[in-house]
């Protein structure tokens, strides 16, 4: 592994190395197999950057399960200034469920909000949302966030799922910028 690397015009340092990534993902799956022995939650996870998290956490978790992928989109609405999300790839009847939101990074709460509403829409049963990181200086929602892999403070960060302008989503550890 590398400490530092480039992607396009930004440098990042090391800053989570796998193996930590790894006792993070096994103790939010503990949470997970404890709170929800019995139950047969839906997993929905959101693409693109929860990819690589969903992979590890999944293969984790012993409580029976279905899983699906969601993408949130933005676009502007008839009016220039509404702009809508949508969740794309719901196609699993989410009503009366225990669903379980993988996320990769909660920043501000915003896109996490909008899923929230949708779901409450769609008439869940118990919405838990599960998040790898989370920078809660960034944080400007009120919700709870049930599991939680990692704390860290508002560095613009890449690797294990998340990118740069579509890069580095492979990268086994997580970088953070050098400002
Ligand atoms: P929020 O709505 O919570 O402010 O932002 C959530 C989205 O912003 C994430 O799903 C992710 O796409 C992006 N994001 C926030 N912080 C970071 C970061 O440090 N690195 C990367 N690559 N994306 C981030």
């Amino acid at each position: 592994m590398k400490d530092k690397i480039k992607v396009k015009d930004k440098e990042f340092r090391v800053f989570i190395k796998a193996e930590d990534i790894d006792v993070a993902v096994s103790r939010v799956a503990a949470s997970i197999n404890s709170d929800l022995k019995g139950r047969v939650p839906l997993f929905l996870v959101v693409l693109n950057g929860a990819f690589m998290f969903a992979s590890d956490l999944m293969k984790k978790i012993k409580v029976e399960n279905n899983i699906s992928f969601v993408k949130l989109s933005s676009y502007t609405g008839t009016r220039s200034t509404q702009v809508i999300n949508e969740l794309i790839g719901i196609n699993e009847i989410v009503k009366g469920r225990t669903v379980v939101i993988v996320e990769d990074i909660i920043d501000t709460g915003l896109t996490m909000r909008r899923m929230l509403d949708i779901l409450r829409e769609q008439e869940a049963a118990d919405v838990r949302i599960a998040t790898l990181v989370f920078k809660p200086n960034a944080f400007q929602s009120d919700y709870k966030i049930d599991y939680i892999g990692l704390e860290i403070p508002n560095d613009f960060i890449v690797g294990y799922g998340l990118d740069y302008d579509g890069f580095a989503r492979n990268l086994p550890d997580i970088y953070k910028i050098v400002e």
